[in-house]
């Protein structure tokens, strides 16, 4: 498993524990913040719903967090959803039925949703009523719901696989970009106090740097050296301790984990372009993990590049790894490996 995505149900507590609970808190990203405010502001002003909001961008970068935030400034709850827990028309007909008037309902992952869907989707956004079949065939029939007018938040890791049609009922899209390390730092600072541990700035620098701009992966390792120095009987994580828990996380200078090293070790072993397909199978990960987990940083760090032919090393890939274009599969073990 990736350690930076797919939470298990404890990591999905802890951050549910250090999510922030005002735009104020959310760290970062001031244009987003800035437009969805205005928005807010004005809907409200109108006692309408805001206009629905598609959300695109990596995974642990905000998304959810945002639409927490977008409902409790439109002063109501947020349903949460996702693509794939919505199989068929009637589990989501069920959902818009029950919505009621101006609440916010949160779909992640909207690109799995399955397109057949997408109609009902349309027509609840935008007249507000639904077709459900009663019966399939020459005598079917269909009866209209009402659905109240709502709020749809959509957050997507592959904003390329929705529809046009489907991505231009969305008033306000707006895209994630991984966070400099300096907000990454605030982040960790903020977390660290509201955990009641110490973090002064050098150590959470370091654990910025190795964090790949990414809020959940930073709070993650924050956790596990958390952990770490309550065993070592410290009061607030220093250099040391951070440092033995990114070893021991097997995170290193480039904030690259083994499963991204598998990546690059395949590509230079076999020092020719692989496709997309053949990599997942050679590290044993989803294609999607692939593309849209560990990909992205990858290539932000300028460790692999997509080709027509496939994925390749770079040579800087090459170097991290120590190991020499050409060389045999053996040579140039890894640190960590
Ligand atoms: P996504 O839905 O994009 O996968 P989440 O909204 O679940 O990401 O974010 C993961 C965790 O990271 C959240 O629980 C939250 O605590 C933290 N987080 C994300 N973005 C920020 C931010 N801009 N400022 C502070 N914390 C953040």
């Amino acid at each position: 498993m990736v350690f930076h995505d797919h939470p298990d149900p404890n990591e999905r507590e802890f951050d549910r524990s250090l999510r922030p609970t005002s735009f104020a808190e959310f760290v970062g990203q001031e244009q987003l913040r800035d437009n969805l405010g205005i928005a807010i502001q004005a809907a409200r002003g109108r006692e309408e719903p805001l206009d629905h909001v598609l959300l695109c961008g990596p995974p642990g970068l905000g998304k959810t967090t945002l639409a927490h935030l977008i409902a409790l400034g439109m002063a109501t709850d947020l349903v949460i959803t996702s693509g794939p827990a919505l199989g068929a028309p009637r589990d989501l007909a069920g959902t818009l039925t029950r919505l009621q008037r101006n609440q916010v309902l949160f779909i992640d992952e909207i690109h799995r949703l399955p397109k057949v869907l997408e109609e009902y989707l349309y027509s609840a956004m935008e007249d507000h009523a639904i077709d459900v079949v009663l019966d399939q065939g020459p005598g079917g029939r269909s009866v209209r719901l009402g659905v109240q007018p709502f709020t749809l938040v959509g957050a997507t890791t592959r904003e390329g696989l929705l529809s046009a049609p489907f991505r231009s009922r969305f008033g306000i899209v707006e895209r994630l970009e991984p966070y400099p390390a300096e907000e990454i730092q605030q982040i960790l600072t903020r977390a660290a106090a509201r955990l009641g541990i110490g973090l002064p700035a050098a150590p959470a620098r370091l654990l910025a740097e190795r964090s790949r701009g990414t809020p959940r992966m930073a709070l993650r390792i924050l956790r596990r050296v958390r952990d770490l120095a309550q065993v070592r009987e410290l009061q607030e994580i220093d250099v040391a301790v951070a440092t033995e828990g990114l070893d021991r996380l097997r995170i290193d200078g480039l904030g690259l984990e083994e499963v991204d090293r598998r990546v690059l070790r395949a590509l230079t072993q076999r020092g020719d372009a692989i496709g997309l397909k053949t990599l997942a199978a050679m590290v044993d990960e989803a294609e999607d993990t692939l593309e849209d987990v560990l990909e992205p940083h990858l290539i932000r760090t300028g460790l692999l590049a997509r080709t027509p032919r496939g994925r390749v090393a770079t040579p800087r890939a090459y170097e991290h790894l120590g190991v020499t274009p050409g060389s045999s599969p053996q040579s140039g073990e890894l640190p960590f490996s």
